[in-house]
Parts: structure tokens; sequence; C-alpha cells
């Protein structure tokens, strides 16, 4: 068995469906369990009606679903057998009459609850998934659905719940291998359930995650998450295009990636894929034919020093000074402290003899920090900052790294360096304005040459 995870791009339209079924229809040899997210940008329309729905804003919300209904209905219809239209028809409308009832209920209640977020979310991959699952027959492939929610139990944190592994493993490997064996399984990614059968959700991108999950728990050869990028690349094709294909890349370099902003794959994913030691493709539906990114346990051997420069924007330096802290003990636990009491995570912290510089991303509870934090030191804050992220297993093993880093970058003011934590990463903090440059200048200076066996060389050229 093979898993297969296609993203809200891979199956926008009915045209982007029907590529789905001819890449699954390829390998159905090898017995696909299907996972799929919302199409398109569903999730972020089931939220916004949500959103509307609470503010009273009755028109839009009304307005907003029924056009949800219409691009549905009107791509579904377009990969869905004439015999099962009248099926798929009664489905859809069953769907969209709960979600309505759910809205308006929301709508009086007034209140939105990560508990009701869950709930509404929950059509986008209730809806693909069974429209996929349609489709997959209508292109001629026997298909089964099967409903995420009875298969991946999670805790009661709604909006981004965390699996009850042996529960889900449990449930996913007595439910799908008997299917996989005559039929190509579909399952809507992001969505699962309480022991109660509450519907919740992984957190947003979290199809990824429930990807990696079910491959661990029927002990899938492999996983493959198709994207619309060609796979990993050595920069980050939004910033810097031209990038070359990163072909084979350790689990331990891929987190690092997708912790430091690259959008290709969820940080979690890689998780379950590492414990069950299974390996996890990044592949394009777009170009299939491109052998993306494989991402295996071990380390690769690379004759670069690094695999990829990731990015982390719209970071926030927070900055702690304090003669109180020359010589005292305890400090620094009485920082933390504040940040954990506002559930704000922090990313990279670099110290000295009185003073700390810390980043974080979600500033929401910034100014309750400040105002805790100036009880006992000086605290400024930088906005519009971004983390550089030079990443490769090979930095551990190479001298001279920061020194290359620092050439390069000459003129560029670096304002936080950080290495040794992660050992296969060396970061750094720069303002928003300066990061064009330095991702062309690092990227000159450590990808110019390339190793074949681990590069593919992008034709495109970057100067
Ligand atoms: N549909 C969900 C989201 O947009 C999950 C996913 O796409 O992975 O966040
Ligand atoms: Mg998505």
């Amino acid at each position: 068995m093979i898993v297969m995870k296609f993203g809200g791009t891979s199956v926008e339209s009915a045209a982007a469906i029907e590529r789905v079924a001819s890449i699954v229809r390829s390998v159905e040899e090898r017995r696909p369990v299907v996972v799929v997210s919302a199409m398109g940008k569903t999730t972020n329309k089931l939220l916004a009606i949500a959103s509307a729905a609470i503010h009273g804003k009755r028109e839009e919300y009304i307005r907003q679903i029924h056009d949800l209904r219409d691009y549905h209905s009107r791509e579904a219809r377009l990969v869905v057998p004439l015999a099962l239209r009248a099926e798929l028809d009664r489905t859809l409308d069953d769907h969209f009459q709960e979600l309505t009832e759910l809205v308006k209920g929301l709508a009086l209640l007034g209140e939105l609850t990560p508990r009701s977020i869950d709930a509404i979310s929950s059509y986008g991959e209730r809806l693909s998934s069974y429209v996929v699952t349609l489709a997959f027959r209508h292109f001629g492939m026997k298909a089964e659905h099967v409903d995420s929610r009875h298969v991946v139990i999670t805790d009661k944190r709604h909006t981004h719940a965390a699996p009850n592994f042996p529960e889900t493993y449990a449930r996913l490997s007595a439910v799908i291998p008997p299917l996989a064996k005559h039929s190509v399984v579909v399952m809507g990614g992001f969505i699962g359930s309480t022991e109660e059968g509450v519907t919740t959700t992984l957190g947003r991108g979290g199809s990824d995650y429930t990807a990696a999950i079910v491959g661990a728990g029927i002990g899938a050869e492999e996983i493959q998450i198709w994207t619309d990028v060609d796979g990993m690349l050595t920069a980050d094709p939004t910033i810097l295009p031209g990038g070359h294909r990163v072909k084979t890349i350790s689990f331990a370099e891929a987190a690092e990636l997708a912790y430091f902003g690259a959008k290709v794959l969820h940080p979690a994913t890689v998780v379950p894929a590492i414990e069950k030691n299974i390996p996890v493709l990044i592949l394009n539906s777009r170009r299939p034919e491109v052998p993306g990114t494989r991402i295996v346990s071990e380390a690769v051997p690379c004759g670069n020093v690094a695999k990829s420069i990731a990015c982390k924007r719209k970071i926030t330096l927070v900055n702690i000074h304090s003669t109180r802290m020359l010589m005292a003990h305890g400090f620094l636990h009485r920082i933390f402290e504040v940040f954990d009491r506002f559930e704000t995570p922090v990313d990279m912290v670099a110290t000295s003899e009185i003073s700390v510089s810390l980043t974080i991303d979600n500033t929401g509870r910034i100014d309750d920090i400040l105002a805790e934090l100036q009880q006992f030191a000086e605290a400024s804050v930088e906005k519009n900052q971004v983390i550089v992220c030079l990443v490769g297993d090979n930095i551990r093993y190479t001298p001279g790294v920061a020194r290359r880093v620092f050439h390069a970058m000459d003129d560029i003011n670096i304002r936080m360096i950080s290495q040794g934590a992660s050992l296969l990463n060396l970061s750094f903090v720069i303002a928003e304005a300066d990061l064009l440059r330095t991702v062309s200048l690092l990227h000159e200076a450590f990808f110019s040459e390339l190793d074949p066996a681990v590069f593919e060389r992008s034709e495109a050229v970057h100067a």
C-alpha cells in the first residue's frame, strides 16, 4: 500500500481532479490510499462564512454558502458519472443543508468556539473526499470512501487536535487494508473526531499530517505528498525563483525546512513517518513526470554543505535588557515564564551577560508580554524581521560555514545569530527589506556548484 495525498490546488477543479485520477490510476496496483484536502480555498471560505455569521452579516453568509455549493456542484458534476449525479446532488444538498443550519445557529449565538470552527471547517474535506471518490469511479477505478472521523481519533483540543496514536493506528489497520485490497480508498485529510464522535481538526494544513498518520497506521511502503511544486528547492521560489530541486533529503533536514517556513510540507508530517521509517515523496500533480523530492530517515551523503535556504517571515524580534541580570540566576526562567503564561512560542534565542534577544511569530499577546517584562527589564520589539536559515546535515561537519555566510552577506546587517541547537542549521535574523538580497547572495555562495547525486539543476538561471 502507498498513501497519496493531494492538496487543495490538486483537487480545486474538475480538470485538477481528472489529473489526480490519472495519476492514481497509473499506480493502482500499488494499492493506493488517497488523502485529499478541501477543494481549492474551501477551508478559508468556510471560516469566512463562520465569521460573517457571528458578525450578523446574514446576506453575506447566505451568499457565500450558496457560492460554495455552486462551486462544488459545478466542478463535481463534470467528473461524476451520469448515473451518480442524483446521488451527488442529494449528498451536496444534505451537507449544505446541515452546514446552513449550523451557521444559522452560530449567527444566533454570535459566538464562535473552537468546537464550532472544527464543525464548520470539516465540511471542506468531507465534501472533497466524497467528490473524489465518485470521480475515481467515473474514471474507471473501484473506489471506497472512508470517513476519516471514524478512524482518526484525537483529543479534544479543537482546531489543533492531537491524534490518539494507539487508537487511531488500531482503527486504521483494521479498516483500511481490507478495503485497499480491491479498491482505491479515499479519505479526507485534516479531520478527525474525539472518542465521543465530536468532529475535530488537526490544524491548518493538517492533511499532510493525516497522510503521515494513515501511512504509519497501515504500514505503507511510501507516503506521497502531491502538491503544485516540483519538490523541495534550494531556495523558496516565492522569494528567489530558479532554485534547484533537491532530489533526496533527510527527515531531519526536511523537518527543519518545514519548520522554517518551506510551505511544501507540514512540519509535524514527518514525525509519524520517521517513527515507522517510511519514505515521504514530494511530487507535483501538474508535472507528475518530475521525480520530486524523496525524504528518507538517514542523512544523505552530499558534496554540498547545505541543502536549502529557508526563511520564516513576519517575525518579531524581542530585545530584553537588564543590568540586574548580571551575576543573577533565574533571569531566563523569569523571561520564559512570561512567554509561557501568555502561550506564545519562542523560536530563536540569543543571550549575553545582560541581555536576551528572542523571536516570536505569534504577536497576539505581545502587549501583555511587554508589560510583564517591563516590570523587571527593559524590553522592546522590532517587527518585520525574517529568520533566514541555511539547512544541511553537513553544516555540523564542515568548518568555516559561518565564515562563508558572513562573507557572502558582507554588507547586510545581521540582527541575531544562532547555530548549534540543531547542528544542521545556521540561522540568523535580518530585516525584511534585506531578504531578497540575502537569499540571492547565499544561494550564489552555496549552490553555484551542485552535487548531481543530490540536486537537479534548474534550467532557469539565477543571477
Ligand atoms: N484544508 C485544510 C486547510 O486548508 C487542511 C489542508 O489543506 O491540509 O488548512
Ligand atoms: Mg492546504
